[in-house]
């Protein structure tokens, strides 16, 4: 299985567009996360030679502008009524937004698969800045173990992955990638952190947007050729 950065704050390719945001396409055909703005999410699927019209699901990580920005503009031009798997706890206002665009909006269960080996975790209780925010990851299956995406961890990337380990208990952690929410945190937690992920049998990792640059280094340093420097336009093999 195959999954592909769309969109993220650095790109490999100078026609592709960065910002503060991110999207991957998993397994051709689930699109996690949209970014932050439309047209930037359909230049890039373009750069990729991606149709939008092959798309058969988005998972909406929580309700932040940087991971909601394209799904607008996505839905007008992907399959009439696409599932858009969206927490429980979001607010309504973002369900009745999506079906005024043309999507079908889907409260995520727990851990449920929603394509062949893919699942979202469904809703994990979270913060930002004193407010609640819900949060779900994407979890992908394959013959490696697990492959885990978040968007930005709110809810803490070390309870996150305590509550997959929890379902999954018998697979190998292969891969986790996405935003993990470090960029205030101190030398001391975000060595904790590396160490917690060693200790969990993560394999590979793959931190980027708000992870921040000293916690990119803080895994870059400890996993060595086991670090994806993820960036749009990489495609990484699970
Ligand atoms: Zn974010
Ligand atoms: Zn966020």
């Amino acid at each position: 299985m195959k999954i592909q950065v769309i969109f993220d704050k650095a790109a490999v390719d100078r026609k592709m567009k960065t910002g503060w945001g991110f999207s991957v396409l998993v397994d051709d055909k689930i699109l996690f996360d949209t970014g932050e703005k439309g047209e930037w999410l359909i230049g890039n699927l373009k750069q990729m030679n991606i149709a939008a019209g092959k798309i058969e699901g988005v998972v909406i990580s929580h309700n932040h502008w940087d991971h909601t920005g394209g799904l607008w503009s996505l839905l007008k031009t992907a399959k009439k009524n696409l599932p858009v798997y969206g927490c429980p706890g979001f607010p309504e206002e973002f369900r009745k937004s999506v079906s005024a665009s043309g999507g079908m909006p889907v409260k995520s269960g727990k851990f449920a698969e929603i394509s062949k080996n893919i699942r979202v975790t469904g809703e994990i209780s979270g913060n930002y800045k004193g407010d609640p925010m819900p949060e779900q990851a994407l979890v992908a299956k394959t013959e490696n173990g697990i492959s885990v995406i978040t968007g930005c961890a709110h809810p803490g990337i070390l309870k996150m992955l305590d509550e997959i380990k929890k379902k999954f208990k018998e697979e190998r952690l292969f891969l986790v990638m996405g935003g993990f929410h470090l960029l205030d945190e101190d030398k001391r937690i975000l060595d904790f952190i590396v160490s917690e992920f060693k200790n969990m049998g993560v394999e590979k990792v793959g931190p980027t947007h708000c992870s921040g640059p000293k916690a990119e280094a803080a895994f870059a340093e400890e996993y060595g050729e086991n670090f994806i420097a993820v960036k749009a336009g990489v495609t990484i093999q699970i």
